[in-house]
């Protein structure tokens, strides 16, 4: 919780939208609360950041990051503490580390911390009634950055807008997935951009992804670009295995995306008393371990899911069919815990919750 020392300038909407609402009915990205942060960076500073009414912009056909894609962002979810009404924000300080990561990656100016977390606490204060009762739901949060000169020449813009908007989602319907791993195609490569959340590896991505669901399967399973050898995450979550008793993950690094989640996940599963192992993670070991019958759990752990049960490995013509979810003792132990850490159920004791003051 923060004191404020900065008092955003606000323009109220006239009339909320909240009562068109059904919070047990919400499709993901499709809903967006009243408000939006809006803040302009020109002559090299950031201006005075304004909540507004969330609607449409005008830009310029030349928009520079239309163009040329310096555009980052971010997801994070605020929760309702059921027991008292307190609007919980999990880990945003680590969210708003990783955007300023992916900013001087994609030559753009960072951004200042309070910009970023009292913007967050003031829009989240106004639209308090957007984060969802429901169990399972949560408030999603976007804030995103682009570059704004019109301009087509290439170069680094000089002005940016930075925006946070909201969208109330409800719980994630966790079908459990078939999973292919790409054998061709990459999402990132050494010295590129996979560690940047950064819009531009999310539309490379869209053709393999689309060609897999084709063919069936839901999500795909990324290997290294250079040998497609080594797994690195599956589609826009990073992967988990558990092999033989022990929880194993892809180390991350600059092909591989630093989730918030990942690390949460890996964390309780210490406090829990779990091997972990945070290395290089070849196919053929994971193909191997399912032979032998030591392949006991595998998954995909982001924001949006939490965790995303994968039941089917495809590799090179053949389905690996994994054991049923009901028997998934490490996962579904996790997925429990932090679900109650992030709604105030559980004592947090490693200082992830960041309440809203009311
Ligand atoms: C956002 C993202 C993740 C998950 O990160 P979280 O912080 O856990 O939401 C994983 N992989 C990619 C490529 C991502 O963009």
């Amino acid at each position: 919780m923060s004191t404020n020392t900065l008092t955003i300038p606000t323009q109220r909407v006239a009339q909320s939208r909240i009562s068109e609402l059904d919070f047990n009915n919400m499709e993901f990205g499709k809903t967006f609360a009243d408000h939006m942060l809006v803040a302009d960076y020109k002559d090299g500073a950031w201006q005075t950041p304004q909540i507004l009414p969330y609607g449409d912009m005008t830009l310029s056909p030349a928009t520079s990051a239309l163009h040329y894609g310096q555009a980052i962002f971010e997801g994070m979810k605020a929760y309702r503490n059921n027991a008292n009404g307190d609007i919980l924000l999990f880990r945003p300080l680590d969210n708003f580390r990783r955007f300023n990561i992916s900013a001087a990656r994609m030559c753009m100016p960072e951004l200042p911390e309070d910009l970023f977390m009292q913007g967050m606490e003031q829009l989240l204060r106004l639209d308090a009634d957007w984060v969802p009762p429901v169990p399972g739901s949560a408030l999603y949060l976007r804030p995103f950055m682009f570059a704004t000169d019109a301009f087509i020449g290439v170069r680094p813009s000089n002005t940016y807008r930075f925006i946070i908007f909201s969208c109330p989602v409800g719980a994630y319907y966790n079908k459990p997935i078939k999973a292919a791993i790409e054998p061709e195609f990459a999402r990132a490569a050494e010295g590129g951009t996979g560690f940047a959340k950064t819009a531009g590896n999310y539309g490379a991505a869209l053709m393999p992804s689309r060609n897999m669901q084709e063919r069936g399967f839901q999500q795909l399973i990324w290997t290294d670009a250079r040998e497609h050898k080594y797994i690195e995450e599956a589609g826009t979550m990073n992967v988990m295995f558990v092999i033989d008793g022990k929880l194993v993950t892809p180390a991350v690094s600059s092909t591989i995306l630093n989730g918030v989640t990942r690390n949460s996940v890996l964390t309780v599963a210490r406090d829990m008393g779990y091997p972990v192992e945070e290395r290089k993670v070849a196919v053929d070991e994971v193909i191997e371990a399912h032979k032998a019958g030591k392949l006991q759990e595998a998954f995909g752990v982001g924001t949006a899911a939490t965790v995303a049960q994968i039941l089917t490995i495809h590799y090179n013509g053949t389905d690996y069919e994994l054991p049923p979810v009901e028997e998934r003792e490490i996962s579904n132990r996790i997925a429990v815990e932090l679900e109650k850490i992030r709604t105030g159920q559980l004592p947090d004791t490693h200082g992830w919750i960041y309440k809203i003051a009311r």
